[in-house]
Order: C-alpha cells, then sequence, then structure tokens
C-alpha cells in the first residue's frame, strides 16, 4: 500500500474510534491547498511542490526536501502526519511538508541554490511567517534555508526572518535547531529507559541513517551512555561492537563521503574495531532499540518479521509501515512512532519562529530543554495509555486528532 494511502486509512480507522464526524475525517485525509510548479536548472525542467494540510493550531509547517525519489503523494502523506505531530506534542502549527524531484549530487551548489530560489518565487504568494513556514528536511540545511529567506525577503521587500526556520544562527536561527530532532529521540529513549529502570551502559542500539538527525540523535545517546554498535547511511554501514565514537565516525564519515569502512570508537578508526554491514542485515541484529532515522517504508512486511530489538524508535517519518507495525506489535515489539519521536525539530522551531516574530532570544539549553518538555510528557502519557499488544502510532493518533477537534469545534 502507497504512504498516503495509509496515512488517510489510519486516519479513517482512527478517526472513527475518537468519534469523529465523517466530514472532519475526510478533511483530514486531504490538503487545503497542494501546489505543483515547474523549476528550471541546468537546461532540465524539476517540478516543485508545497502541500498545506491543515491550519487549524497555527501557520502551515513542515520540511522541504530535495530528493529524487519525492513524489506528490509522499508530500502529501507527510504534510498530514506533521499536522499530528504538532497537534500530538502541541505546538501551535498546522500540517505542511515540500519537496523537490532530483538529486541535489547532480548539480552544482549555483545550481541547488537556483533551484532553491526558484523554489521561493514559485511558493511565494502561498507562504510566509503567519501563512506556511518550511524548514530543512532530507538534503536541505541551514545554508540553503538562509539562502531561501533571502529571497523570500527580496520578494517581500522588507526582511523576514520567520519565513523559514532552520537558519543559518547569524540569519537568525537558534543554536539548538540543527540538534533538536536528534536530541528530541535521545530525550525520549533516556525516558524510555527510565521507565524501564534500565541502565543506558546496558542497553544496545541499532541506527540506521547518520545524516542531520541521526548523527545528533547518536552523539547525545552516546555521551549519556548509550551503546550504538551499527550505524549506516544509503550506501551501507558499519558494526562496531564496542560501540561507535559519533563525532569520530562523522569526521571520517565528512572526509571520505561515506560512512562506509568508518569503524571509529573512543580510542581510534581502523579495521580491527570493526566491521561494515548492509542495511538490510543492520535492521534485523539483535540489539535492544532500533532506530531508523533514514527515510521511509524500511520496515515493511516483508522484513518486519527479521527484527530483533523491543523497541523501534522512529526518527525518520513513516519508516514503520502499518502491516509491519501489526507483526511488530503482534510480536511484542514496542514502536515509539515518528510524529512523536521526531517532533523535537518543530518544537526548535517554534522557539526560531517566536524569534524572528518577536525578536525574543533564545539559548541552546533552553531549545534542548524546550523540547524535552514538548515531548517528554506526552511520550509518558503515551506509554500509560498503550497496554501490551496495543499501538502507540494508533494512540498517537487518536491524541493529535482529539487535539484537532476541540480546535475544530472552537
Ligand atoms: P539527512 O539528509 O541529513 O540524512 C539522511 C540520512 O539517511 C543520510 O545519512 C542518508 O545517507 C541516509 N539514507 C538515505 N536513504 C537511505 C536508505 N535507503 N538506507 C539507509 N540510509 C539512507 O536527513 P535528516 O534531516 O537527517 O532526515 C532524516 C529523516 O528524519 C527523514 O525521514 C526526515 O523526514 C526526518 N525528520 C527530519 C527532521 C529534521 O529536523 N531534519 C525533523 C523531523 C523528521
Amino acid at each position: 500500500m502507497n504512504f498516503l494511502r495509509e496515512v488517510q486509512d489510519n486516519i479513517q480507522k482512527i478517526g472513527k474510534e475518537v468519534s469523529a464526524t465523517e466530514e472532519f475525517i475526510e478533511d483530514l485525509k486531504k490538503p487545503d491547498r497542494f501546489l505543483e510548479f515547474k523549476i528550471k536548472v541546468a537546461g532540465e525542467t524539476l517540478v516543485g511542490y508545497r502541500s498545506q494540510h491543515n491550519n487549524l493550531m497555527g501557520p502551515y509547517k513542515g520540511g522541504l526536501r530535495f530528493h529524487e525519489k519525492v513524489t506528490p503523494e509522499e508530500v502529501k502523506a507527510l504534510s498530514v502526519l506533521m499536522t499530528l505531530k504538532c497537534a500530538l506534542v502541541e505546538v501551535p502549527f498546522g500540517g505542511g511538508k515540500g519537496g523537490v524531484r532530483f538529486n541535489p549530487d547532480n548539480f552544482s551548489q549555483d545550481q541547488v541554490e537556483s533551484v532553491a530560489r526558484q523554489y521561493v518565487q514559485q511558493a511565494f504568494p502561498f507562504i510566509g511567517p503567519e501563512v506556511d513556514i518550511p524548514a530543512p528536511d532530507i538534503n536541505t540545511d541551514a545554508n540553503l534555508m538562509s539562502i531561501m529567506v533571502d529571497e523570500y525577503s527580496r520578494l517581500a521587500d522588507r526582511r523576514c526572518p520567520a519565513s523559514f526556520t532552520g537558519k543559518k544562527i547569524k540569519d537568525g536561527g537558534v543554536a539548538g535547531r540543527k540538534q533538536a530532532t536528534g536530541y528530541g529521540g535521545f530525550a525520549v529513549l533516556r525516558r524510555l529507559v527510565e521507565i524501564l529502570g534500565r541502565n543506558p551502559a546496558e542497553t544496545v542500539v541499532a541506527l540506521q541513517g547518520f545524516g542531520n538527525v541521526g548523527y545528533h540523535f547518536s552523539y547525545f545517546a552516546e555521551k549519556e551512555g548509550f551503546k550504538i554498535i551499527a550505524a549506516s547511511e544509503s550506501d551501507g554501514g558499519v558494526l562496531v561492537k564496542e560501540g561507535i565514537d559519533s563525532a569520530k565516525t562523522k569526521k571520517c564519515r565528512d572526509e571520505t563521503g561515506t560512512i562506509v569502512d568508518c569503524h571509529c570508537t573512543n580510542g581510534s578508526c581502523g579495521h580491527q574495531e570493526g566491521s561494515n554491514i548492509k542495511n538490510e542485515d543492520l535492521l534485523s541484529l539483535d540489539v535492544d532499540v532500533l532506530v531508523p532515522a533514514a527515510v521511509e517504508d524500511v520496515i515493511t512486511k516483508k522484513n518486519a518479521d527479521k527484527i530483533k530489538a523491543d523497541y523501534v524508535l522512529s526518527l525518520a517519518n513513516g519508516p514503520v509501515t502499518s502491516e509491519a507495525e501489526d507483526i511488530l506489535t503482534g510480536k511484542g515489539v514496542r514502536v515509539i512512532p515518528d510524529i512523536l519521536a521526531n517532533a523535537g525539530g518543530v518544537v526548535a522551531s517554534y522557539f526560531e519562529w517566536l524569534k524572528g516574530v518577536q525578536g525574543k532570544e533564545v539559548s541552546k539549553t533552553e531549545v534542548l530543554s524546550g523540547v524535552e518538555e514538548f515531548l517528554c510528557p506526552t511520550f509518558a502519557k503515551l506509554w500509560n495509555m498503550t497496554k501490551g499488544g496495543e499501538s502507540m502510532r494508533k494512540n498517537a493518533y487518536k491524541l493529535a486528532i482529539k487535539n484537532l477537534m476541540k480546535r475544530y469545534d472552537e
């Protein structure tokens, strides 16, 4: 089943369970507005998308990804998840998402900048600080967000730092935004082991995805004492039984352009420290916690029965399909849903947006503790309401839809 259909089916089923009206359920299944436009670069015509799903809780908010597999369905599905995420953790934003279908690695830096500027030109009439505020996602970073603010401000004829979040700090970004999503995932994991009465050092983790989210998750988790024995990217990964040194692994990855062969422990980086591992093998490692932090649909009905972890912490958006979650839940594996586990980014974005509209300064410590304050009580609530054999994602959707219904009825 495709990602969008699956999200819509979940809304249909869970909406009914919480007695939402048919009209409300139908409303939640589709975006309020969907934009599709051409972007021309290096003799090629690319397609850009923006899905503005729902703004009951506040302005549309959501990342913008540059990826060759971006589709309208994916962008729409991700925008629905943003609505649910913001409603779940009660950040005053609605849900949006955007993307451009291309592989930025095949283009020069100037060409990627041109794609970003054209995206703003095309979307300009429909976005803005009080309307729809994009942010980074796969293959888009603080530098591109700063460029996009520059373009938006040029078109608006005034400086508009609140038009995008995830910018460079010197352009109105906040310290802690870059770390926030990974930190949020880590904070939830730390809360989980507290609830279980476990020691981080005895908790073994495998991590798929070593980009912005995966790396920062790894950094904070390792600092707390968790043992991350495997990490991967799209071209493969590493297995280091002693536990990886995140900073050294990242340095090696940045220098060589791949995480493969970066077997880095606290001591050193070298072949004797570990071995390489394929992505599909990483997913089935016998660990306590599996953290998919790369892309969607990596745990499906085809590989769910191979998962040996007791907990799956969904840091990517949509990494576990519903069918896979049913299989995992049936085996007693707890899947912590993406709309909670990766909500740290949008919380930090909220602080950055406040700074942009009100000029309110905020420190890195305040941002990261804000992330924890928004996420951890919701996690504890979800944990307590989810009985053995039940889906945490379903309960997260229930809470989110109920919060949206309250606003709908106001
Ligand atoms: P990124 O581009 O910085 O990193 C993506 C990582 O995934 C890279 O390490 C890449 O090599 C790896 N990857 C890609 N395809 C893969 C595959 N098939 N198998 C294994 N690894 C693969 O992106 P990011 O910002 O870290 O985002 C990762 C995920 O987290 C996405 O699903 C994104 O939507 C979600 N997310 C990001 C944020 C944020 O603040 N950046 C917030 C919420 C959710």
